[in-house]
């Protein structure tokens, strides 16, 4: 419901069905998400069909409900809400706005991931599960890097990849 910020602390006070409750913290992370800021736009006038998400768009970014309006970034409903991904969703919406002709499509299959633990993990791309789960026909390459100078220089004691590849020629 909101925050105050006390002398020494920082009172959150959280409401959970009809019960109101407090914590009391030194810091507070906001962690609950964002939404797509597109309530006083008025879409339903144009016809532009939304979701929680954000604009219903189809795989070339064009609005499913009215084929003159495109949306891309944190308004598309899709995406991961990235700036990256806002990035490459602008230009493939710029694309197939002005071309037309449904040129290009959104392609989320590299859009990275990391989890910020100790130590971190990060990956892109398809995971092994999921290349055994399609059939695909792959090499694997691991590696443990703790040696390696910059996890030296930072003191990390357990590092290492493992690189997927498919053996099949690459389609682009
Ligand atoms: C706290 C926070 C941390 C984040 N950290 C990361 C991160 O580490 N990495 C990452 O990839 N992403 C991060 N993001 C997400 C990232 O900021 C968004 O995904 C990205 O900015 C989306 O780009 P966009 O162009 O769709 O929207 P925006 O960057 O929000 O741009 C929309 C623009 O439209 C303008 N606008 C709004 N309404 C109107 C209107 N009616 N008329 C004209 N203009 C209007 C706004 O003022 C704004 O300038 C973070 C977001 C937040 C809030």
């Amino acid at each position: 419901m909101r925050i105050e910020k006390k002398k020494d602390e920082l009172l959150v006070i959280v409401q959970a069905g009809e019960v109101e409750d407090e914590y009391h913290a030194d810091m507070v992370v906001h962690g609950a998400g964002r939404v797509p800021n597109i309530a006083d736009l008025n879409l339903e006038a144009a016809g532009i069909e939304t979701s929680q998400d954000g604009v219903v768009v189809n795989e070339y970014l064009q609005s499913i409900s009215n084929p003159r309006v495109y949306a891309a970034g944190d308004v598309a409903a899709g995406g991961l809400p990235l700036t990256p991904v806002a990035m490459v969703e602008g230009k493939v919406a710029a694309d197939n706005l002005i071309y037309g002709l449904k040129r290009r499509r959104a392609d989320y299959r590299v859009v990275p991931s990391v989890v910020f633990t100790l130590p971190k993990l990060a990956s892109v791309g398809l995971q092994e599960a999921e290349a055994n789960r399609q059939g695909l026909q792959y090499d694997v390459k691991f590696r443990e890097t703790a040696d390696w100078l910059h996890n030296l220089r930072i003191n990390e004691a357990f590092a290492g990849f493992k690189i997927i590849m498919d053996k099949a020629p690459a389609e682009f």
